[in-house]
Protein backbone atom coordinates (compact mmCIF):
# COMPACT_ATOMS: atom_id res chain seq x y z
CA UNK A 1 0.00 0.00 0.00
CA UNK A 2 1.33 3.48 -1.26
CA UNK A 3 -1.42 5.79 0.05
CA UNK A 4 -0.09 8.60 3.01
CA UNK A 5 -2.80 9.68 5.19
CA UNK A 6 -3.53 13.21 4.39
CA UNK A 7 -2.19 15.48 7.34
CA UNK A 8 -4.99 18.17 6.60
CA UNK A 9 -7.98 15.99 7.61
CA UNK A 10 -8.75 16.75 10.78
CA UNK A 11 -9.25 13.95 12.91
CA UNK A 12 -13.18 13.29 14.10
CA UNK A 13 -13.95 11.88 17.34
CA UNK A 14 -15.08 9.00 17.05
CA UNK A 15 -19.30 9.19 17.72
CA UNK A 16 -20.14 6.95 21.18
CA UNK A 17 -22.64 4.95 19.11
CA UNK A 18 -19.70 4.35 16.73
CA UNK A 19 -17.33 3.13 19.42
CA UNK A 20 -20.31 1.46 20.69
CA UNK A 21 -20.39 -0.86 17.60
CA UNK A 22 -16.82 -2.01 17.15
CA UNK A 23 -16.60 -3.01 20.73
CA UNK A 24 -20.10 -5.21 19.91
CA UNK A 25 -18.43 -6.64 16.93
CA UNK A 26 -15.33 -7.16 19.31
CA UNK A 27 -17.29 -9.32 21.75
CA UNK A 28 -19.54 -10.93 19.17
CA UNK A 29 -22.93 -8.81 20.25
CA UNK A 30 -25.79 -7.56 18.51
CA UNK A 31 -25.00 -4.19 16.77
CA UNK A 32 -29.11 -3.52 16.75
CA UNK A 33 -30.95 -5.10 18.56
CA UNK A 34 -34.72 -5.39 19.15
CA UNK A 35 -36.05 -4.33 22.80
CA UNK A 36 -39.07 -6.26 23.97
CA UNK A 37 -40.77 -6.24 27.70
CA UNK A 38 -40.15 -9.08 29.46
CA UNK A 39 -43.77 -8.93 32.07
CA UNK A 40 -43.40 -11.32 35.23
CA UNK A 41 -46.95 -12.44 35.61
CA UNK A 42 -46.62 -13.34 39.00
CA UNK A 43 -44.80 -10.29 40.41
CA UNK A 44 -45.99 -7.47 37.95
CA UNK A 45 -41.96 -7.06 37.37
CA UNK A 46 -41.82 -5.25 33.75
CA UNK A 47 -37.84 -5.43 32.08
CA UNK A 48 -37.13 -4.59 28.83
CA UNK A 49 -34.65 -7.20 27.21
CA UNK A 50 -32.64 -6.38 23.85
CA UNK A 51 -32.82 -9.57 21.88
CA UNK A 52 -30.68 -9.48 18.91
CA UNK A 53 -31.27 -9.25 15.48
CA UNK A 54 -30.41 -12.27 13.67
CA UNK A 55 -29.35 -10.63 10.38
CA UNK A 56 -27.37 -13.07 7.81
CA UNK A 57 -25.40 -10.13 6.35
CA UNK A 58 -22.11 -8.77 7.67
CA UNK A 59 -23.51 -5.23 6.69
CA UNK A 60 -26.34 -5.25 8.48
CA UNK A 61 -24.43 -7.06 11.48
CA UNK A 62 -21.42 -8.50 11.87
CA UNK A 63 -22.02 -10.67 14.76
CA UNK A 64 -25.08 -12.24 14.21
CA UNK A 65 -23.93 -12.37 11.00
CA UNK A 66 -21.14 -14.52 11.72
CA UNK A 67 -23.21 -16.78 14.76
CA UNK A 68 -25.51 -17.25 12.26
CA UNK A 69 -22.68 -18.54 9.47
CA UNK A 70 -21.20 -20.71 12.66
CA UNK A 71 -24.75 -22.13 12.89
CA UNK A 72 -25.19 -22.95 9.37
CA UNK A 73 -22.50 -24.60 9.34
CA UNK A 74 -23.33 -26.81 12.31
CA UNK A 75 -26.02 -27.64 10.50
CA UNK A 76 -24.81 -29.02 7.58
CA UNK A 77 -22.59 -31.01 9.98
CA UNK A 78 -24.81 -32.32 11.40
CA UNK A 79 -26.50 -33.85 8.35
CA UNK A 80 -24.38 -34.67 6.15
CA UNK A 81 -22.88 -38.09 7.44
CA UNK A 82 -25.99 -39.28 9.61
CA UNK A 83 -26.23 -42.98 9.53
CA UNK A 84 -29.37 -43.03 10.96
CA UNK A 85 -33.37 -41.97 9.93
CA UNK A 86 -33.78 -38.39 11.44
CA UNK A 87 -36.93 -38.26 13.32
CA UNK A 88 -38.91 -35.10 12.35
CA UNK A 89 -40.04 -32.98 15.76
CA UNK A 90 -41.39 -29.74 15.50
CA UNK A 91 -40.86 -27.25 18.48
CA UNK A 92 -42.85 -25.68 20.02
CA UNK A 93 -42.60 -21.58 19.19
CA UNK A 94 -40.60 -20.08 21.71
CA UNK A 95 -40.47 -16.85 23.77
CA UNK A 96 -38.40 -14.96 21.82
CA UNK A 97 -40.13 -16.52 18.71
CA UNK A 98 -43.73 -14.70 20.08
CA UNK A 99 -42.12 -11.34 20.65
CA UNK A 100 -41.10 -11.23 17.22
CA UNK A 101 -44.06 -11.99 15.29
CA UNK A 102 -46.14 -9.79 17.86
CA UNK A 103 -43.59 -7.19 16.25
CA UNK A 104 -44.46 -8.19 12.69
CA UNK A 105 -47.91 -8.11 13.25
CA UNK A 106 -48.13 -5.04 14.22
CA UNK A 107 -45.68 -3.52 11.35
CA UNK A 108 -48.26 -5.38 9.15
CA UNK A 109 -51.13 -3.45 10.56
CA UNK A 110 -48.97 0.20 10.18
CA UNK A 111 -47.91 -0.94 6.55
CA UNK A 112 -51.96 -2.04 5.97
CA UNK A 113 -52.82 1.83 7.30
CA UNK A 114 -50.33 3.24 5.49
CA UNK A 115 -51.37 1.44 2.21
CA UNK A 116 -54.74 2.74 2.76
CA UNK A 117 -53.30 6.52 3.23
CA UNK A 118 -51.35 5.74 0.16
CA UNK A 119 -48.30 6.73 1.83
CA UNK A 120 -45.57 5.62 -0.62
CA UNK A 121 -42.59 6.13 1.44
CA UNK A 122 -44.34 5.10 4.64
CA UNK A 123 -44.74 1.47 2.93
CA UNK A 124 -41.52 0.88 1.67
CA UNK A 125 -39.97 2.17 5.31
CA UNK A 126 -42.59 -0.40 6.73
CA UNK A 127 -41.71 -3.12 4.22
CA UNK A 128 -37.69 -2.69 5.37
CA UNK A 129 -38.72 -3.51 8.81
CA UNK A 130 -40.93 -6.80 8.48
CA UNK A 131 -38.32 -8.19 5.99
CA UNK A 132 -35.94 -7.30 9.23
CA UNK A 133 -38.22 -9.19 11.68
CA UNK A 134 -38.71 -12.02 8.97
CA UNK A 135 -35.41 -12.20 9.38
CA UNK A 136 -34.81 -12.21 13.29
CA UNK A 137 -37.47 -14.61 12.80
CA UNK A 138 -35.55 -16.83 10.83
CA UNK A 139 -32.88 -16.30 13.14
CA UNK A 140 -35.07 -17.25 15.84
CA UNK A 141 -35.78 -20.68 13.84
CA UNK A 142 -39.27 -20.39 12.89
CA UNK A 143 -40.21 -22.69 9.92
CA UNK A 144 -42.11 -21.43 7.05
CA UNK A 145 -43.36 -18.18 5.58
CA UNK A 146 -44.84 -15.76 8.35
CA UNK A 147 -46.86 -13.80 5.55
CA UNK A 148 -49.94 -14.05 6.49
CA UNK A 149 -52.18 -16.48 3.96
CA UNK A 150 -54.11 -13.92 2.06
CA UNK A 151 -51.07 -12.71 0.74
CA UNK A 152 -49.87 -16.26 -0.93
CA UNK A 153 -51.64 -16.48 -3.86
CA UNK A 154 -52.25 -20.18 -4.73
CA UNK A 155 -49.99 -21.28 -7.31
CA UNK A 156 -51.75 -21.42 -10.76
CA UNK A 157 -51.71 -24.48 -12.42
CA UNK A 158 -53.92 -25.10 -15.41
CA UNK A 159 -52.31 -24.96 -18.63
CA UNK A 160 -48.28 -24.44 -17.20
CA UNK A 161 -47.44 -27.05 -15.24
CA UNK A 162 -48.32 -29.93 -17.73
CA UNK A 163 -45.72 -28.70 -20.17
CA UNK A 164 -42.97 -28.97 -18.35
CA UNK A 165 -41.34 -32.10 -20.30
CA UNK A 166 -40.31 -35.39 -18.44
CA UNK A 167 -36.30 -35.20 -18.51
CA UNK A 168 -35.27 -38.39 -20.03
CA UNK A 169 -33.81 -40.33 -17.24
CA UNK A 170 -34.36 -43.25 -14.96
CA UNK A 171 -37.80 -42.76 -13.08
CA UNK A 172 -37.53 -45.08 -10.14
CA UNK A 173 -40.61 -45.08 -6.83
CA UNK A 174 -38.49 -42.90 -4.34
CA UNK A 175 -37.83 -45.42 -1.31
CA UNK A 176 -38.66 -43.74 2.44
CA UNK A 177 -34.76 -43.70 2.87
CA UNK A 178 -32.45 -41.03 3.37
CA UNK A 179 -29.40 -42.44 4.53
CA UNK A 180 -26.72 -42.91 2.67
CA UNK A 181 -24.96 -46.71 1.45
CA UNK A 182 -22.16 -48.24 3.68
CA UNK A 183 -19.48 -49.75 2.11
CA UNK A 184 -17.38 -52.28 3.17
CA UNK A 185 -13.94 -53.12 2.85
CA UNK A 186 -12.36 -56.45 2.45
CA UNK A 187 -10.53 -56.70 5.99
CA UNK A 188 -14.19 -55.76 7.62
CA UNK A 189 -14.06 -51.68 7.61
CA UNK A 190 -16.82 -49.90 7.13
CA UNK A 191 -17.13 -46.37 5.35
CA UNK A 192 -20.15 -44.60 4.40
CA UNK A 193 -18.89 -41.39 2.20
CA UNK A 194 -21.07 -38.72 1.09
CA UNK A 195 -20.92 -36.21 -1.54
CA UNK A 196 -19.75 -32.49 -2.02
CA UNK A 197 -21.34 -31.06 -5.22
CA UNK A 198 -20.70 -28.01 -7.50
CA UNK A 199 -22.90 -27.19 -10.33
CA UNK A 200 -22.61 -23.74 -12.69
CA UNK A 201 -24.35 -22.34 -15.29
CA UNK A 202 -23.37 -22.60 -19.15
CA UNK A 203 -21.01 -20.37 -20.49
CA UNK A 204 -22.57 -17.04 -21.94
CA UNK A 205 -19.26 -15.83 -23.81
CA UNK A 206 -15.51 -16.41 -22.72
CA UNK A 207 -14.37 -14.65 -19.65
CA UNK A 208 -11.24 -13.65 -18.26
CA UNK A 209 -10.08 -14.55 -14.19
CA UNK A 210 -11.49 -10.95 -13.05
CA UNK A 211 -14.93 -12.14 -14.34
CA UNK A 212 -15.16 -9.46 -17.39
CA UNK A 213 -15.78 -10.89 -20.78
CA UNK A 214 -13.14 -11.78 -23.35
CA UNK A 215 -15.64 -9.76 -26.28
CA UNK A 216 -17.87 -7.63 -23.86
CA UNK A 217 -20.36 -6.62 -27.12
CA UNK A 218 -20.58 -11.18 -27.71
CA UNK A 219 -21.51 -12.04 -24.02
CA UNK A 220 -25.05 -13.21 -23.83
CA UNK A 221 -26.25 -10.54 -20.82
CA UNK A 222 -30.02 -11.74 -21.77
CA UNK A 223 -29.43 -15.13 -21.01
CA UNK A 224 -27.28 -15.05 -18.25
CA UNK A 225 -30.08 -12.50 -16.75
CA UNK A 226 -32.59 -14.85 -17.34
CA UNK A 227 -30.90 -18.36 -16.06
CA UNK A 228 -30.38 -16.40 -12.90
CA UNK A 229 -33.64 -15.26 -12.47
CA UNK A 230 -34.99 -18.84 -12.91
CA UNK A 231 -31.93 -20.29 -11.13
CA UNK A 232 -33.48 -21.42 -8.32
CA UNK A 233 -36.59 -23.65 -10.08
CA UNK A 234 -33.73 -25.51 -12.01
CA UNK A 235 -32.31 -26.26 -8.54
CA UNK A 236 -35.76 -27.26 -7.31
CA UNK A 237 -36.08 -29.22 -10.35
CA UNK A 238 -32.50 -30.68 -10.29
CA UNK A 239 -33.25 -32.38 -6.41
CA UNK A 240 -36.70 -33.85 -7.74
CA UNK A 241 -35.17 -35.66 -10.17
CA UNK A 242 -32.34 -36.59 -8.65
CA UNK A 243 -34.40 -38.74 -6.11
CA UNK A 244 -36.81 -40.15 -8.92
CA UNK A 245 -33.11 -41.24 -10.81
CA UNK A 246 -31.47 -42.55 -7.71
CA UNK A 247 -34.92 -43.95 -5.92
CA UNK A 248 -34.16 -42.80 -2.40
CA UNK A 249 -35.33 -38.98 -0.56
CA UNK A 250 -31.68 -37.94 -1.38
CA UNK A 251 -31.15 -34.67 1.76
CA UNK A 252 -29.35 -31.88 0.80
CA UNK A 253 -27.43 -28.49 2.45
CA UNK A 254 -26.79 -26.40 0.06
CA UNK A 255 -25.31 -22.79 -0.75
CA UNK A 256 -25.98 -20.48 -4.22
CA UNK A 257 -23.06 -18.34 -4.50
CA UNK A 258 -21.96 -16.11 -7.58
CA UNK A 259 -19.18 -16.57 -9.61
CA UNK A 260 -16.18 -14.13 -10.73
CA UNK A 261 -18.56 -13.60 -14.15
CA UNK A 262 -21.82 -12.55 -11.92
CA UNK A 263 -23.80 -16.30 -12.11
CA UNK A 264 -24.97 -17.96 -9.64
CA UNK A 265 -23.76 -21.55 -8.68
CA UNK A 266 -24.50 -24.04 -6.35
CA UNK A 267 -22.48 -25.60 -3.52
CA UNK A 268 -23.74 -28.62 -2.12
CA UNK A 269 -23.41 -31.10 0.63
CA UNK A 270 -25.31 -34.67 -0.28
CA UNK A 271 -25.90 -37.09 2.22
CA UNK A 272 -24.52 -40.67 1.05
CA UNK A 273 -23.22 -41.13 -2.35
CA UNK A 274 -24.96 -41.39 -5.87
CA UNK A 275 -22.75 -42.98 -8.56
CA UNK A 276 -21.60 -40.16 -10.58
CA UNK A 277 -21.99 -41.17 -14.16
CA UNK A 278 -25.65 -40.94 -12.57
CA UNK A 279 -25.08 -37.41 -11.22
CA UNK A 280 -23.68 -36.22 -14.57
CA UNK A 281 -26.85 -37.67 -16.41
CA UNK A 282 -28.87 -36.19 -13.96
CA UNK A 283 -27.50 -32.70 -14.12
CA UNK A 284 -27.18 -32.66 -18.07
CA UNK A 285 -30.56 -33.80 -18.15
CA UNK A 286 -32.06 -31.53 -15.78
CA UNK A 287 -34.02 -28.06 -17.44
CA UNK A 288 -36.57 -25.76 -16.42
CA UNK A 289 -39.10 -24.56 -19.06
CA UNK A 290 -40.37 -21.10 -18.55
CA UNK A 291 -43.95 -21.35 -19.37
CA UNK A 292 -43.95 -16.96 -19.71
CA UNK A 293 -45.76 -14.85 -22.59
CA UNK A 294 -42.59 -14.72 -24.92
CA UNK A 295 -40.57 -11.60 -24.19
CA UNK A 296 -37.41 -11.13 -26.45
CA UNK A 297 -39.00 -8.07 -28.18
CA UNK A 298 -40.50 -5.13 -26.29
CA UNK A 299 -43.45 -3.56 -27.85
CA UNK A 300 -43.31 -0.07 -25.54
CA UNK A 301 -40.26 1.70 -24.50
CA UNK A 302 -39.20 2.64 -21.03
CA UNK A 303 -39.84 6.65 -22.26
CA UNK A 304 -43.34 5.81 -23.09
CA UNK A 305 -44.77 2.28 -21.35
CA UNK A 306 -48.45 1.83 -21.15
CA UNK A 307 -50.50 4.13 -19.12
CA UNK A 308 -53.22 2.95 -16.41
CA UNK A 309 -56.70 4.15 -16.90
CA UNK A 310 -59.07 4.38 -13.93
CA UNK A 311 -62.21 5.73 -16.20
CA UNK A 312 -62.81 2.17 -17.81
CA UNK A 313 -65.15 -0.24 -16.62
CA UNK A 314 -62.43 -2.42 -14.87
CA UNK A 315 -59.66 -0.12 -14.38
CA UNK A 316 -56.32 -1.48 -16.61
CA UNK A 317 -53.71 0.03 -18.35
CA UNK A 318 -53.55 1.01 -21.85
CA UNK A 319 -51.83 1.74 -25.06
CA UNK A 320 -50.89 5.28 -24.62
CA UNK A 321 -51.70 6.21 -27.92
CA UNK A 322 -54.90 4.56 -28.73
CA UNK A 323 -55.81 3.85 -25.32
CA UNK A 324 -56.55 -0.25 -26.21
CA UNK A 325 -56.47 -2.33 -22.84
CA UNK A 326 -53.65 -4.38 -22.71
CA UNK A 327 -53.65 -8.39 -22.47
CA UNK A 328 -54.28 -9.32 -18.79
CA UNK A 329 -51.81 -11.97 -17.59
CA UNK A 330 -54.38 -14.80 -16.85
CA UNK A 331 -55.85 -14.22 -20.78
CA UNK A 332 -52.08 -13.97 -22.48
CA UNK A 333 -51.50 -17.36 -20.14
CA UNK A 334 -54.81 -19.45 -21.69
CA UNK A 335 -53.76 -18.35 -25.56
CA UNK A 336 -50.37 -19.88 -24.69
CA UNK A 337 -52.00 -23.12 -23.34
CA UNK A 338 -54.22 -23.63 -25.52
CA UNK A 339 -51.06 -23.17 -28.71
CA UNK A 340 -49.48 -26.44 -28.42
CA UNK A 341 -47.18 -25.30 -30.77
CA UNK A 342 -45.72 -22.40 -28.81
CA UNK A 343 -41.91 -22.78 -27.60
CA UNK A 344 -41.31 -21.88 -23.46
CA UNK A 345 -40.06 -18.15 -23.00
CA UNK A 346 -37.08 -19.71 -21.38
CA UNK A 347 -35.29 -22.85 -21.05
CA UNK A 348 -32.68 -23.25 -18.36
CA UNK A 349 -30.12 -25.93 -17.49
CA UNK A 350 -26.73 -26.36 -15.81
CA UNK A 351 -23.67 -25.92 -17.38
CA UNK A 352 -21.21 -28.91 -18.51
CA UNK A 353 -18.89 -28.17 -15.35
CA UNK A 354 -20.06 -30.47 -12.91
CA UNK A 355 -17.76 -31.28 -9.77
CA UNK A 356 -18.04 -34.13 -7.80
CA UNK A 357 -16.19 -35.36 -4.32
CA UNK A 358 -16.73 -38.31 -2.62
CA UNK A 359 -16.11 -37.32 1.36
CA UNK A 360 -15.74 -38.74 4.45
CA UNK A 361 -17.39 -37.64 8.25
CA UNK A 362 -14.94 -36.48 10.37
CA UNK A 363 -11.75 -35.81 8.02
CA UNK A 364 -9.87 -32.73 6.83
CA UNK A 365 -11.57 -32.62 3.96
CA UNK A 366 -14.73 -32.72 5.12
CA UNK A 367 -14.10 -29.97 7.49
CA UNK A 368 -13.12 -27.76 4.64
CA UNK A 369 -16.07 -28.34 2.49
CA UNK A 370 -18.20 -27.49 5.59
CA UNK A 371 -15.85 -23.91 5.54
CA UNK A 372 -16.32 -23.50 1.83
CA UNK A 373 -20.26 -24.02 1.84
CA UNK A 374 -20.87 -21.40 4.19
CA UNK A 375 -18.27 -19.16 3.45
CA UNK A 376 -20.05 -16.18 1.45
CA UNK A 377 -23.18 -16.74 3.11
CA UNK A 378 -22.60 -13.38 5.44
CA UNK A 379 -22.28 -11.63 2.04
CA UNK A 380 -25.17 -10.03 -0.63
CA UNK A 381 -24.34 -11.71 -4.19
CA UNK A 382 -22.80 -8.77 -5.38
CA UNK A 383 -20.35 -8.41 -2.56
CA UNK A 384 -18.68 -11.95 -2.60
CA UNK A 385 -16.48 -10.84 -5.34
CA UNK A 386 -15.63 -6.62 -5.71
CA UNK A 387 -14.71 -6.15 -9.33
CA UNK A 388 -11.36 -5.57 -9.15
CA UNK A 389 -10.67 -4.22 -12.77
CA UNK A 390 -12.53 -0.85 -14.54
CA UNK A 391 -14.08 -3.75 -16.87
CA UNK A 392 -15.34 -6.04 -14.29
CA UNK A 393 -16.92 -3.33 -12.97
CA UNK A 394 -18.49 -2.27 -16.69
CA UNK A 395 -19.34 -6.11 -16.67
CA UNK A 396 -21.36 -5.84 -13.45
CA UNK A 397 -22.89 -2.67 -14.53
CA UNK A 398 -24.49 -4.34 -17.70
CA UNK A 399 -25.56 -7.24 -16.20
CA UNK A 400 -27.56 -5.49 -13.69
CA UNK A 401 -29.15 -3.03 -16.55
CA UNK A 402 -29.88 -6.67 -18.47
CA UNK A 403 -31.96 -7.17 -14.80
CA UNK A 404 -33.85 -4.21 -14.82
CA UNK A 405 -35.63 -4.80 -17.85
CA UNK A 406 -36.00 -8.51 -17.45
CA UNK A 407 -39.47 -9.70 -16.08
CA UNK A 408 -38.38 -11.16 -12.81
CA UNK A 409 -41.94 -12.96 -11.98
CA UNK A 410 -45.76 -12.15 -12.99
CA UNK A 411 -46.61 -9.72 -11.19
CA UNK A 412 -43.25 -7.60 -12.36
CA UNK A 413 -43.60 -4.01 -13.73
CA UNK A 414 -41.36 -4.93 -16.76
CA UNK A 415 -44.21 -6.83 -18.15
CA UNK A 416 -45.99 -3.70 -19.83
CA UNK A 417 -42.85 -3.23 -21.71
CA UNK A 418 -43.90 -6.28 -23.78
CA UNK A 419 -47.73 -5.10 -24.05
CA UNK A 420 -49.03 -7.66 -21.23
CA UNK A 421 -50.74 -6.28 -18.18
CA UNK A 422 -48.47 -8.14 -15.34
CA UNK A 423 -50.77 -10.47 -13.20
CA UNK A 424 -52.68 -8.61 -10.11
CA UNK A 425 -51.82 -4.93 -12.00
CA UNK A 426 -52.79 -1.80 -9.97
CA UNK A 427 -51.58 1.64 -10.71
CA UNK A 428 -48.24 3.08 -10.05
CA UNK A 429 -45.80 -0.10 -11.85
CA UNK A 430 -43.30 1.62 -13.77
CA UNK A 431 -40.95 -0.53 -16.15
CA UNK A 432 -37.44 -0.99 -15.25
CA UNK A 433 -38.49 0.10 -11.11
CA UNK A 434 -39.89 -3.18 -10.27
CA UNK A 435 -39.04 -3.56 -6.24
CA UNK A 436 -38.53 -7.69 -7.01
CA UNK A 437 -35.28 -8.97 -5.11
CA UNK A 438 -34.01 -9.83 -8.56
CA UNK A 439 -33.55 -6.85 -9.82
CA UNK A 440 -31.36 -5.75 -6.58
CA UNK A 441 -28.31 -4.94 -7.42
CA UNK A 442 -26.96 -7.14 -4.09
CA UNK A 443 -28.54 -10.12 -5.54
CA UNK A 444 -27.61 -10.10 -9.00
CA UNK A 445 -30.42 -11.99 -10.48
CA UNK A 446 -31.11 -14.42 -7.84
CA UNK A 447 -34.10 -13.83 -5.65
CA UNK A 448 -34.32 -16.67 -3.47
CA UNK A 449 -32.63 -18.17 -0.50
CA UNK A 450 -28.97 -18.50 -0.22
CA UNK A 451 -29.00 -21.33 1.79
CA UNK A 452 -31.57 -24.54 0.86
CA UNK A 453 -31.62 -27.24 3.31
CA UNK A 454 -34.03 -30.53 2.68
CA UNK A 455 -36.60 -31.50 5.29
CA UNK A 456 -34.95 -34.11 6.39
CA UNK A 457 -31.56 -32.85 6.27
CA UNK A 458 -31.03 -33.31 10.63
CA UNK A 459 -34.86 -34.04 11.73
CA UNK A 460 -33.68 -30.71 14.12
CA UNK A 461 -34.20 -27.14 12.62
CA UNK A 462 -31.87 -23.95 13.76
CA UNK A 463 -33.37 -23.28 16.66
CA UNK A 464 -33.19 -26.68 17.78
CA UNK A 465 -29.45 -26.81 16.73
CA UNK A 466 -28.88 -23.50 18.47
CA UNK A 467 -30.36 -24.93 21.79
CA UNK A 468 -28.58 -28.16 21.09
CA UNK A 469 -25.53 -25.54 20.37
CA UNK A 470 -26.44 -23.56 23.75
CA UNK A 471 -26.25 -26.89 26.04
CA UNK A 472 -22.99 -27.65 25.15
CA UNK A 473 -21.92 -24.89 26.58
CA UNK A 474 -24.20 -25.11 29.60
CA UNK A 475 -22.58 -28.48 30.53
CA UNK A 476 -19.15 -27.26 30.34
CA UNK A 477 -20.40 -24.08 32.31
CA UNK A 478 -21.69 -26.80 35.08
CA UNK A 479 -18.69 -28.42 35.61
CA UNK A 480 -17.46 -25.46 37.36
CA UNK A 481 -21.26 -24.45 38.59
CA UNK A 482 -20.97 -21.34 37.21
CA UNK A 483 -24.68 -19.50 37.46
CA UNK A 484 -25.86 -18.86 33.96
CA UNK A 485 -28.78 -16.04 33.20
CA UNK A 486 -31.06 -16.91 30.72
CA UNK A 487 -33.50 -14.78 29.29
CA UNK A 488 -36.45 -16.95 30.43
CA UNK A 489 -35.41 -19.56 32.73
CA UNK A 490 -37.01 -23.01 31.22
CA UNK A 491 -39.55 -24.35 32.92
CA UNK A 492 -40.84 -20.66 33.40
CA UNK A 493 -42.37 -20.23 30.37
CA UNK A 494 -45.62 -19.34 31.26
CA UNK A 495 -44.50 -16.99 33.82
CA UNK A 496 -43.39 -14.58 31.56
CA UNK A 497 -45.81 -12.17 29.33
CA UNK A 498 -43.71 -10.88 26.22
CA UNK A 499 -44.37 -7.38 24.32
CA UNK A 500 -42.31 -5.50 21.32
CA UNK A 501 -41.69 -1.88 22.10
CA UNK A 502 -43.26 0.50 19.36
CA UNK A 503 -41.12 2.81 18.18
CA UNK A 504 -44.18 5.03 19.12
CA UNK A 505 -43.86 3.91 22.86
CA UNK A 506 -42.81 6.15 25.26
CA UNK A 507 -41.31 3.42 26.99
CA UNK A 508 -38.22 3.18 24.01
CA UNK A 509 -35.42 2.38 25.42
CA UNK A 510 -31.82 4.25 24.27
CA UNK A 511 -30.30 2.03 21.41
CA UNK A 512 -26.69 2.50 22.91
CA UNK A 513 -27.88 1.51 25.87
CA UNK A 514 -29.33 -1.92 24.51
CA UNK A 515 -25.93 -2.70 22.46
CA UNK A 516 -23.82 -1.56 26.09
CA UNK A 517 -25.88 -4.28 27.86
CA UNK A 518 -25.39 -6.45 25.18
CA UNK A 519 -21.87 -6.06 25.36
CA UNK A 520 -21.26 -6.69 29.04
CA UNK A 521 -23.93 -9.82 28.97
CA UNK A 522 -21.58 -11.50 26.08
CA UNK A 523 -18.11 -10.32 28.14
CA UNK A 524 -19.51 -11.66 31.23
CA UNK A 525 -20.81 -15.37 29.29
CA UNK A 526 -17.33 -15.25 27.38
CA UNK A 527 -15.60 -15.08 30.13
CA UNK A 528 -17.46 -17.84 32.39
CA UNK A 529 -17.18 -19.88 29.39
CA UNK A 530 -13.77 -19.78 28.79
CA UNK A 531 -12.64 -20.26 32.64
CA UNK A 532 -14.87 -23.19 32.72
CA UNK A 533 -13.40 -24.68 29.60
CA UNK A 534 -9.63 -24.01 31.01
CA UNK A 535 -10.95 -26.10 34.04
CA UNK A 536 -13.06 -29.01 32.13
CA UNK A 537 -10.07 -29.50 29.70
CA UNK A 538 -8.22 -30.86 32.59
CA UNK A 539 -11.24 -33.18 33.29
CA UNK A 540 -13.08 -33.88 29.99
CA UNK A 541 -11.99 -35.55 26.90
CA UNK A 542 -11.29 -32.43 24.62
CA UNK A 543 -14.47 -30.37 23.94
CA UNK A 544 -15.11 -28.82 20.83
CA UNK A 545 -15.55 -25.11 21.03
CA UNK A 546 -17.89 -24.17 18.66
CA UNK A 547 -20.51 -22.22 20.60
CA UNK A 548 -17.46 -19.75 22.64
CA UNK A 549 -17.82 -16.92 20.41
ZN1 LIG B 1 -27.56 -8.29 15.24
ZN1 LIG C 1 -39.61 -7.47 -11.53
Amino acid sequence: MTSTPNPIRKIRPPLARELAEAAAVETGACIRPLAVRRIDTTTGARQVIPLPCGSTRAAKCPSCAERSRRLRMWQAHEGWHLDTEPEIVTAEPTAEQLAVIGYRADLEAARAAALAENDAAGVADLECAITDADDMLRAAGARGSSRPPGERKPRRTRSTRRRQDAPNLPRLPIANRTVGRTFETPDGRTYRPSTFLTLTLPSYGRVYSDGSPVDPDAYDYRRAARDAIHFGDLVDRLWQNLRRAAGWNVQYFAAVEPQRRGAPHLHAAVRGTIPRKLLRQVAAATYHQVWWPAHDEPIYSPDRPPVWDETLDGPAYVDPDIGRPLCTWDDTLDQLGADKTAPPAHVVRFGTQVDIQGVLGDTEQAGQCLRYLVKYLTKSLDECHEPDSPSATVHVDRLAEALRFEPCSPTCANWLLYGVAPDNAKAGLVPGLCKGKAHKRANLGYGGRRCLVSRKWSGRNLTEHRTERRDHVLRTLGVVGAAVQQATPDGDRERYLWQPIRPSDPDQPDRLELVLRLISERKRWRQQYERARDQAAAELPAADDHDAA
